[in-house]
């Protein structure tokens, strides 16, 4: 059976998105910044507003002496995902084999639905027209297809802005031919220069170089990349045997008042979770706390979050504004608290275009100082672990699989 995947990215996202919200923005530089004071930074720009040289990272001060006309809106979460729900929705009517892999990205495997590349072409074309219909005519998508998920992506993202692109077996090479290395999807910078040191300029290059030796050089990672360039299937849609939920509990036995204490076993519990996340190479897009405490009664909360979850130190953080309140309240008698919605981590960085300067580095640390990432952790975890990290506490894992 001929495998037939569909990748689609929508073009300038939340900007195009902001347009279509406020015809006022349409045609016009927008740049969504991620607070509208003059240090915030632009998080994404409209296609008009990349002419000015307006990319993600740059800092708001920055952005307006580029392009002094440009409009800045502030980030607006739920305007993008239920944007992003409406086109989902759309496509689920064409297969139910659908992978979100960031908010503006999504993986439709079509195999024994259809029978060529050229049919999911036109389904390409129907849901495009569709998505312009149905969730906003100022939105766009360039689409990749091919018969591996990698090579689906590949397609995509080099394809011209709003166009469609086909990947198949008789056409590989020549679309690999002579493209650098770091338009592949997972090649960047410094993994580039190591294959350079092979003599290995172009992605048709790594498709012709011996497996053999990039194992040697790179381990399983380098026959990896030879198998993506090769149109060979490594993965797969990865939402099968993903859990539905991971988390931890733990009953109180000691029961007091001690807000350090309480803050401490949340944090074990957390920690616990986020070695889970991370050992399982997932991302959550949903948390949830619960506790019970003498007097007070059960109180507990889930939500959906729109930055995905990562890291121990932001599920920590969450689970904290979620309880404060009835922390200092009652006596604690019992913790809950656990992730939903996982998918198989995608590049954090997808969702911001990938990285292209140092001050493009520079205001992603922003944007991460300002959601919890892993820099924030190590000091955090570190210092509160060491103090108040209580032995001996019985924890009990919960998972949920799928099937
Ligand atoms: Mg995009």
């Amino acid at each position: 059976m001929q495998r037939i995947i569909l990748h689609f990215d929508m073009n300038s996202y939340f900007a195009s998105v902001e347009q279509q919200a406020n015809p006022f923005l349409r045609g016009k530089p927008v740049g969504v910044c991620s607070t509208m004071s003059r240090r915030g930074c632009i998080i994404a720009s409209s296609r008009e507003a990349k002419t000015f040289g307006v990319k993600t990272g740059c800092r708001v001060d920055e952005a307006k002496m580029l392009c002094p006309q440009i409009k800045l809106v502030e980030v607006d979460p739920p305007k993008y995902r239920s944007t992003t729900e409406n086109i989902v929705r759309l496509c689920k009517e064409y297969t139910s084999e659908i992978e979100l892999y960031s908010i503006d990205e999504a993986f439709l495997d079509f195999s024994g639905l259809i029978k060529s590349f050229h049919q999911a072409e036109t389904l390409g074309q129907i849901i495009k027209t569709r998505i312009r219909q149905e969730a906003g005519e100022w939105l766009n998508c360039s689409m990749g297809i091919s018969y591996t998920r990698w090579l689906a992506k590949f397609a995509g993202d080099t394809a011209p802005k709003g166009g469609i692109v086909i990947v198949n077996p008789q056409n590989r090479l020549t679309y690999l031919k002579g493209r650098d290395l770091q338009e592949a999807w997972g090649i960047a910078g410094a993994l580039a220069s190591r294959l350079n040191a092979l003599n290995i300029f172009t992605l048709d290059e790594l498709a012709r170089y011996s497996p053999i030796n990039l194992l040697e050089v790179f381990g399983i990672r380098g026959y990896k990349l030879w198998a993506n360039v090769n149109g060979i299937e490594l993965a797969g849609l990865e939402q099968r045997k993903i859990p539905k939920s991971i988390g931890h509990s733990h009953v109180l036995r000691k029961r007091n008042r001690d807000e350090k204490f309480h803050k401490a076993v949340i944090m074990r519990l957390a920690e616990r979770t986020g070695r889970r996340l991370r050992e399982m190479n997932l991302e959550a897009h949903g948390i949830y706390a619960f506790m019970r405490a003498e007097g007070l009664g059960d109180f507990g909360v889930s939500r959906k979050v729109f930055q995905p979850i990562l890291t121990t130190w932001s599920i920590y953080r969450q689970v904290l504004e979620i309880l404060a309140p009835f922390l200092k309240k009652g006596m604690p008698t019992f913790f809950a608290l656990g992730l939903f919605n996982l998918q198989p981590k995608s590049d954090q960085l997808s969702l911001f275009e990938k990285p292209k300067s140092l001050n493009l580095v520079k205001a992603l640390d922003i944007i991460n100082n300002k959601y919890g990432e892993e820099t924030i952790v190590q000091g955090d975890l570190a210092g509160l672990s060491d103090g108040h990290a209580p032995d001996r506490i019985g924890f009990r894992k919960t998972v949920g699989l799928d099937d």
